[in-house]
């Protein structure tokens, strides 16, 4: 289990700061922050612990079981995003 960004997010970066583990990319400081258009969960090292939930601005980060029916394709492309 891991927790998913939505497509609504804004790239607020709260969640980022919030997060213990570093597993929300990318960050400002990555060579495609700009470009693209949320940010994304690594399902591989996200451990879970729900720090980024309350912080986001936009309601955008789901459990990935809870992800909302009209944003279903969240969860493949937030792993997608980390190859
Ligand atoms: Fe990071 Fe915790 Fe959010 Fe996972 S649930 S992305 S570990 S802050």
């Amino acid at each position: 289990m891991a927790y998913v960004i939505t497509d609504t997010c804004t790239k607020d970066e709260h969640c980022i700061e919030a997060c213990p583990v570093n597993c929300i990319h990318p960050t400002k400081d990555e060579a495609d922050f700009e470009t693209v258009a949320q940010l994304h969960v690594n399902p591989g090292e996200c451990i879970d612990c729900g720090a980024c939930v309350p912080v986001c601005p936009t309601n955008s980060i789901f459990l990935s079981d809870e992800v909302p029916t009209e944003h279903a394709e969240a969860t493949d492309k937030n792993a997608a995003y980390f190859g």
